[in-house]
């Protein structure tokens, strides 16, 4: 029996682990949170977990009234999530946190010798090379949550030769704005954005999708994760979500993986690992699908995928800059600050910051992020 750590439990991602771990039958033994103390309420009496955590302390007194008569323990704040994140007795820390506010947690994780399953692709970005040398010091394997490299991981393991790499073929849906010309997405709203087409996720991550920036992000955390240039990684645009990444190697093999979109088996491959377990998705009926489609993504109306790639190729901390001004840029939309084709533009004022450095410690990664941020909210007058 497996015993997990769910950070992000009220989350899209957090919910459906909690699925998973049940059926699995392994043991969630911390749930963490923001600020939904009601939604967590629920998740401690159906998991009985030794220990909780909101981030908001606000949230940490509500929710300590509430399950005052269960043996929970609470806690507060990012410590809170933290110690959550370390507990000895964790086999696997998942970390569905949203934003890099999964920085400090998923650090806390590998130093603590904890196996990560990492769908917060935002502290890969934003932490760089330290999330990863910390990984090796620690001698922990990071496992990829995210489908799309949960795919490139299993397609990996076809071949057990290092350097037969040739390239990976990273897949993107296109999101609901897939055709549309700049002057189309000029008046483009948030009920808009968050109509995705294939998957059903959180409401920062749709408009990632809808903007492309969430296929910049999934560019940088391939290079980290799997040790290649940008230049090594193609992006296609694959309309039906169905081919969830490949590789192609050195002899010109292709391997691909497939399977219908339910995060429900990526999550379950990283918590099973290296074992395969049923699970309740469905089988892809390939007749019933018919043909798959791609297409070369347009990085002139999207440029949110070439600023990132642009951000990862001048190094340093400019992939942190460009993540956190899309944090920003991205919650001004939802809030409708400003417009769809505003969001790019916000983010390019992160380049302005001189943030080069090769080496790097928490505190640097954590000023740069402030500092995009606020150019950001400066921009737009706010
Ligand atoms: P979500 O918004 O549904 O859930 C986010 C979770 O993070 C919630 O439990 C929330 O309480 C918690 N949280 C938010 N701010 C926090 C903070 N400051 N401190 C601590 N906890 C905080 O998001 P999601 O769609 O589940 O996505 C979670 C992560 O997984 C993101 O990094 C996303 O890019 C990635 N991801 C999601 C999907 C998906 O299908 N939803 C797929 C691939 C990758
Ligand atoms: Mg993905």
């Amino acid at each position: 029996m497996k015993k997990i750590a769910i950070l992000g439990a009220t989350g899209s991602i957090g919910l459906q682990a909690i699925d998973v771990i049940e059926k699995q039958g392994y043991k969630s033994t911390a749930l963490t949170a923001n600020t939904d103390s009601k939604k967590m309420e629920t998740l401690i009496r159906r998991c009985k977990p030794q220990y909780a955590a909101m981030a908001s302390a606000t949230a940490a007194n509500d929710l300590r009234i509430r399950v005052a008569d269960t043996d929970t323990k609470i806690l507060s704040g990012t410590d809170g999530v933290c110690e959550c994140a370390a507990l000895a007795e964790n086999d696997i820390c998942l970390n569905a946190i949203v934003g890099m506010a999964g920085l400090r947690p998923t650090l806390s994780a590998l130093q603590n010798g904890i196996t990560l399953a990492l769908a917060n692709k935002e502290s890969l970005v934003a932490g760089g090379d330290l999330v990863k040398n910390t990984a090796k010091e620690n001698n922990v394997k990071i496992l990829p949550v995210d489908s799309e490299h949960s795919a490139i991981f299993q397609c990996l393991a076809a071949s057990p030769q290092n350097g037969s790499l040739k390239k990976i073929i990273l897949t993107a849906s296109g999101g609901p704005f897939f055709g549309k010309t700049k002057d189309e997405l000029k008046n483009v709203s948030i009920r808009d954005a968050l109509k995705h087409p294939n998957w059903s996720m959180g409401a920062k991550i749709t408009v990632d999708s809808a903007s492309m920036f969430n296929k910049g992000l999934e560019l940088i955390e391939a290079c980290h994760l799997f040790d290649v240039t940008p230049d090594q990684v193609d992006i296609i645009v694959h309309r039906e979500s169905i081919l969830h990444s490949a590789v192609e190697f050195a002899d010109g093999a292709v391997i691909a993986q497939l399977g219908v979109p339910d995060m429900r088996i990526p999550i379950q491959y990283a918590l099973t690992y290296p074992d395969r377990f049923e699970s309740p998705s469905e089988s892809i009926d390939f007749a019933k699908l018919a043909k798959m489609t791609f297409f070369d993504p347009d990085e002139e109306t999207f440029d949110c995928l070439s600023i990132c790639r642009e951000a990862f190729k001048k190094g340093g901390l400019y992939p942190t800059a460009v993540n956190a001004a899309n944090e920003e840029a991205n919650r001004l939309f939802r809030e409708e600050k400003v417009s769809f084709l505003q969001i790019s533009e916000l983010i390019r004022t992160a380049f302005s910051i001189d943030c080069a450095q090769k080496t790097y410690t928490l505190e640097m990664i954590e000023d740069v992020e402030r500092e995009a941020r606020q150019r950001v909210l400066n921009r737009v007058g706010i």
